[in-house]
């Protein structure tokens, strides 16, 4: 494996921050900044950061990407479609809460099948909506890693009633996940433990009956 992949859990609700790195070349990217931006910045600071890419724009993910993005001066990826998502609160005072600063509006806009270039890394974009219209999956083929934000978690999936939730997208999305890509990939999910693509092709309830 040539990819250097820290993952940060960050803020009170564990949301996984990671930090795409290639030793040969220095280069990273920080994906969803959502809480600790201090700590985040103490832990990249040693790679030459080029770019803050977030799979979605629910606030527990952005909360944190103006810091990084003005510590570092990169630009910010997001998908369009969740743009409405950035200022949401989702819950009245989360914003306090998990000390979320106001997101800034995307400087480049992801889209289906873009690849986004770390050192000598392919990281290539896959719109999966569903947990938001906006959800991109970060995955590497080379590397067997799939960072999925808040599409998939170890033993559950993401959750479709919050801002922006479509069941149906969801469900396709999911399916398009488990049929295109091979069991050893690993997950990085958008909160708590990592996992693999066999391990939810085989005990996740919602590919059981749940949802699918
Ligand atoms: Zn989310």
């Amino acid at each position: 494996m040539k990819m250097l992949l820290k993952v940060i859990p960050v803020g009170p609700l564990d949301v996984n921050c990671s930090i795409v790195a290639d030793p040969s070349t220095g280069e990273a990217i920080i994906v969803d900044p959502g809480a600790e931006g201090e700590r985040i910045i103490e832990v990249a600071r040693e790679f030459r950061v080029k770019a803050v890419v977030n799979t979605h724009g629910h606030i527990d993910h952005v909360g944190q990407v103006r810091k990084i993005k003005e510590f570092f001066d990169v630009p910010f990826y997001l998908h369009p479609g969740d743009i409405p998502l950035i200022r949401d609160e989702i819950w009245p005072g989360f914003a306090t809460y998990i000390k979320a600063q106001e997101c800034p509006e995307p400087d480049v806009l992801l889209e289906e099948g873009m690849e986004i270039k770390v050192g000598g890394i392919t990281l290539r974009v896959l719109h999966t909506p569903g947990h938001t219209p906006g959800l991109c999956c970060l995955y590497s083929e080379e590397e067997k890693v799939l960072i999925a934000g808040d599409l998939l978690f170890k033993g559950s999936v993401g959750r479709w009633d919050l801002p922006g939730g479509d069941r149906e997208k969801l469900k396709k999305s999911l399916e398009r996940i488990f049929s295109e890509l091979p069991d050893d990939t690993i997950v990085v999910c958008g909160h708590y433990e990592e996992t693999t693509i066999g391990h939810e092709r085989r005990f996740n309830p919602y590919l059981h009956g749940g949802l699918l």
